[in-house]
């Protein structure tokens, strides 16, 4: 089963991938983790990303696409895929259809986790003092950058997929272990 989930900066999507990695021996496909390991090894991708990830904007659709494409490559993958913080952009979606056509994959669902944007504020200014500010775009200021580049670019999938049939949205808002019941709930219903 490959699926994506769909929510803002905060939302939970990582933490619920790893939830769903262990449990269902599904792989995390987080292209924000790919691209800080891309920035930490200096790499031509990583030289072309920092100062946009820096400045909370998002990377070109034609690096972030490129990344991907590779990572699915790899054969971990078959056992299952979790999209998580990809695609980002109405042409970032349109490419994972062709990519998934073309590597005869499906995409089985999306998985909108709605939560509030005075909660993910709380939540990420805490995950910034609990890392010691281990990330160098969870601040305030950029913060509210990337929530706006969320709900410009990022927000118009939640249509995208409803159109054709494969959004399911959840309460990103409850407690984690209620959150992953929701999840499993619309993953297998
Ligand atoms: P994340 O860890 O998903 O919050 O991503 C951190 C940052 O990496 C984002 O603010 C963007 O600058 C960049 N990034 C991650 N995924 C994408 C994507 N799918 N498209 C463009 N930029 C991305």
């Amino acid at each position: 089963m490959n699926i994506i989930l769909l929510g803002p900066p905060g939302a939970g999507k990582g933490t619920q991938a790893k939830i769903l990695q262990t449990e269902r021996g599904m792989v995390q496909l987080s292209t924000g983790d790919m691209l800080r390991a891309a920035v930490a090894s200096g790499s031509d991708v990583g030289m072309k990303a920092k100062a946009v990830m820096e400045a909370g904007q998002l990377v070109s659709d034609e690096i972030v696409i490129g990344v991907v494409s590779e990572r699915l490559d790899q054969p971990d993958v078959k056992t299952g895929a979790i999209f998580d913080g990809f695609p980002r952009t109405i042409a970032q979606a349109a490419a994972l259809d062709t990519l998934l056509d073309e590597k005869g994959m499906a995409l089985d669902a999306v998985v909108e986790m709605q939560v509030d944007d005075a909660v993910l504020i709380q939540r990420i200014l805490q995950r910034a003092a609990e890392t010691g500010g281990a990330r160098a775009d969870d601040n305030e200021e950029t913060l509210t950058k990337r929530l706006g580049v969320y709900h410009e670019q990022t927000a118009p999938l939640i249509d995208y997929y409803r159109e054709r049939g494969k959004l399911k949205s959840i309460d990103g808002m409850a407690a984690i272990d209620e959150v992953t019941r929701q999840l499993k709930a619309a993953l297998d219903g």
